[in-house]
């Protein structure tokens, strides 16, 4: 669909029915402002969009069959007032490309400007002919603030143009199918509150009807034409307007520059959050729109110098793992002490709730190359760490236990098994606090928050689990990441991830005993902490010299992947009992847990386990391609990494899983990252210790990539048979770290150059579940055409 570059996603021409879908991937945001790629002129439209980072609707959760706990109220995101729009009137013709004769349409995604540019060459039905060229940007440095150049041409002859600019609330959203997936569409979701027009320009004041939260969107407009250019103002509650109507010569130019404002807030007055957008207004003003573009590119360099991934003799994953990079920066940028959503602010999908995915795959990217952003999320956790220690009491467990899906904290998801059950979100959370710490050496995080979060969680382990007679620790009645095997005891993921979470706790306990104390933490819930920890059961077959995915999984009843062949995501085909008692998984799980907690495995058994898992995991979620490139890849088998990486990359730009339009995969796009880095580039962390284990798979004959470390910028490059490390910071400082276990120093002043040995599989390649191979990238279309996840 694409043609390939390495810096930018190019359409040429304009296909309405993939307009949906492009809309996601043409989203621009900041991570606080969203805004899908909808044409300038609002219609046609696949899903209007326009996001705030959690402003949300609460809507009822009926049940069929009340039980104690259920959550009572869901959180939807809003489709906030629309600033997008500039309609366009050609000698009275609507310019509508449905209509007329579109001669020529492009749309661009720049990677490094920031921006989405759009060129359009347009006759109308009277044939009136136009040349429209647009380009937009969410400002990544001034959080409240979204710009569009919008220049219109008289390609041949005088013509008459309106612009009609405006902001629109309660847009009419298009009829959602009965997709569990999907957004929970909310009809006139605002109330209108206030109006003020000023200059060239309106504010718009909104309220939710139920959740109480209020909205202010402001925009202001500079115009430049040849000759006189009228304005007219008008606003109802609902919309506001400011036309621009002049006499083009033929070659002549209108040229627009929208500046658009947004703000939200819970406790703010009306009034406040109005001069809070008018504020926002006058200082992109003065800002001007060349400086707004220079800054957007300046922040962009600055991301790109440490994080780029290059990746030479496949052009294609080159640029698919810079969207992907684009886009994961886009979510958590300026996401400030916010959720972020598992779409980002690209759609509606998942009713734009956070789940495990932020912490899992999100902000280990984040944390290795925007650290910042990642230090943020965790402190919005820890922000709703109230509701969280609310939850845990109502289930009648102690410390905190945060929810499975969320916009503002409270449990949204009704389904308890995959949701409530899955209390390993809380030691993702642990485990990206420990990470941020241990990559970044920034100690401010644990002490503010971090701590708080470990103890707390760690307190919500030693509830759950238990010791047997024997003195081994097991978790009960949990849900692992697998969402096709639910209410197991000792699934391997959780209990490993809460050893480490205990283990994390008392770490920073020990660190800082003043704060642990004011906690109530004490020396017995230390030791027991650590007791429970150490005497965590890891389950294992010992017949088939395989770990367990829970205890028991391996001698549950087989599936009929045979049968299953063609009806693909099995959520949506098989009953839920079926798939429980069956050895049958969705995503990566085992697999994970042999990536993340890697030195608990010998290489036998992560060989043994690879296999095993591949022949039973369908990856009806997209999160499961990339950590299944990392294990595929420690274990020797190149090419099947190789391939599963390609799968992550195109999730979107391919729309493997057919719901792209809904918003876009961000797990599967931070796995792209990981597939490259943790996969071909093997790092890992470990006790603090940073570790490589590089090797190439035939398609790439050169990886390199930089990461943040402690503060320094550490450049990674890789060839078939080759490793350097290079310090890319003038500094007197070092960086210790492993490359194939070998111990390596690097100095800004001697980079170091490591040989790299071909690794042979121990075992052959194996198969995946009838047609559930992963895509295979030279051809780019899934081998199963049913394939499509659920996320
Ligand atoms: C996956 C979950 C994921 C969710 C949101 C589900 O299909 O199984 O692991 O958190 O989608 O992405």
């Amino acid at each position: 669909m694409f043609p390939v570059e390495p810096w930018s996603v190019r359409e040429r021409g304009l296909d309405l029915d993939l307009l949906a879908r492009s809309e996601s991937l043409f989203a621009l945001s900041n991570g606080h402002l969203g805004l899908r790629g909808n044409l300038d002129e609002g219609e046609p439209y696949g899903i209007p969009g326009t996001y705030l980072n959690s402003f949300y609707e609460l809507r009822p959760m009926p049940y069929a069959e009340v039980a104690y706990g259920y959550p009572e109220a869901g959180q939807t995101v809003v489709n906030v007032t629309n600033g997008k729009l500039i309609r366009l009137l050609v000698d009275d013709e609507p310019f509508d490309v449905r209509y007329g004769r579109l001669l020529e349409h492009e749309r661009v995604l720049d990677l490094r400007a920031g921006t989405l540019t759009r060129t359009a060459d347009w006759e109308s039905p009277t044939g009136g002919r136009v040349r429209v060229r647009s380009r937009r940007l969410v400002s990544l440095t001034q959080r409240a603030v979204a710009a569009i150049e919008y220049e219109v041409e008289a390609v041949d002859q005088t013509l008459r143009l309106i612009a009609q600019s405006e902001l629109v609330a309660n847009e009419p959203t298009p009829p959602r199918s009965a997709d569990p997936r999907e957004a929970a569409a909310l009809e006139d979701p605002l109330a209108a509150l206030d109006q003020d027009l000023h200059d060239h320009g309106a504010v718009l004041l909104h309220r939710t009807r139920r959740s109480g939260l209020q909205l202010a969107a402001g925009m202001d407009h500079l115009v430049e034409a040849p000759g006189k250019v009228s304005v007219e103002r008008a606003a109802t509650q609902d919309w506001a307007r400011t036309s621009f109507v002049c006499t083009l010569e033929r070659g002549q130019r209108l040229r627009i520059v929208k500046l658009l404002a947004y703000g939200w807030s819970a406790l703010r007055s009306t009034s406040a959050l109005r001069d809070q957008v008018a504020a926002a207004l006058t200082g992109a003003r003065h800002t001007g729109l060349r400086r707004l573009l220079a800054e957007q590119r300046a922040y962009l360099d600055e991301f790109w110098d440490g994080a780029d991934v290059r990746v030479e003799g496949d052009p294609e994953l080159q640029q698919a793992v810079r969207f992907a990079l684009f886009h994961v920066l886009q979510t958590g940028a300026r996401g400030e002490r916010r959720c972020l959503p598992a779409k980002g602010l690209t759609g509606p999908g998942y009713d734009g709730h956070t789940f495990w995915d932020t912490e899992a795959y999100v902000l280990p990217v984040l944390t290795y190359t925007q650290p910042q952003a990642a230090a943020d999320a965790l402190r919005w956790r820890h922000s709703t760490l109230e509701l969280a220690r609310q939850r845990a009491a109502t289930l009648g467990l102690r410390g905190a236990a945060f929810p499975w899906r969320t916009i503002h904290g409270e449990e949204c998801s009704g389904y308890w098994p995959a949701g409530t059950a899955a209390f390993h979100v809380n030691a993702d959370i642990a485990a990206a606090v420990t990470r941020y710490r241990a990559v970044t050496g920034d100690e401010t995080l644990e002490v503010e928050a971090g701590l708080e979060l470990l103890v707390e969680t760690a307190r919500l382990w030693m509830s759950l689990g238990h010791h047997d007679v024997d003195g081994a620790w097991h978790i009960a009645g949990v849900t692992g990441p697998d969402e096709y095997t639910a209410i197991v005891t000792d699934n391997l993921f959780t209990n490993l991830a809460a050893a480490h979470n205990l283990r994390g706790a008392a770490e920073a306990a020990d660190r800082h005993p003043d704060l642990a104390r004011g906690l109530g933490v004490t020396v017995e819930e230390l030791a027991a902490w650590r007791k429970a920890a150490d005497a965590v059961t890891v389950p294992y077959d010992p017949g088939l010299r395989v770990h367990q995915q829970s205890a028991g999984f391996t001698r549950l009843p087989a599936w009929d992947f045979e049968a299953s062949r063609g009806r693909y995501p099995l959520l949506l085909h098989a009953p839920y009992f079926d798939l429980y008692r069956r050895q049958v998984v969705k995503q990566a799980d085992l697999l994970l847990a042999q990536y993340w907690f890697a030195h608990r495995f010998d290489d036998q058994d992560k060989a043994r386990n690879v296999d095993y898992y591949e022949r039973r995991t369908v990856r009806d979620s997209s999160l499961s391609s990339a950590i299944q490139a990392v294990t595929a890849a420690e274990v020797g088998h190149l090419e099947l990494a190789y391939d599963y990486a390609c799968e992550a990359a195109q999730v979107d730009l391919r729309d493997l899983e057919h719901n792209s339009a809904d918003g876009l995969h961000i797990a599967s796009l931070a796995g792209v990252w990981t597939a490259l880095v943790a996969g071909f580039g093997g790092l890992r962390e470990h006790d603090g210790t940073l570790s490589f284990a590089p090797q190439l798979p035939d398609r790439i004959s050169r990886l390199s990539f930089t990461l943040r470390w402690r503060g320094l910028r550490l450049g990674v490059d890789i060839e078939p048979d080759r490793a350097t490390y290079t310090l890319r910071d003038r500094t007197s400082a070092s960086l210790a770290l492993r490359h194939n276990g070998e111990a390596v120093t690097v100095t800004a002043a001697t980079p170091v150059t490591a040989p790299i040995g071909k690794r042979h599989p121990m075992l052959p390649r194996p198969p995946q579940p009838p047609g559930r191979e992963p895509t295979h990238p030279s051809i780019g279309q899934p081998v199963d055409g049913s394939r499509r996840s659920a996320t």
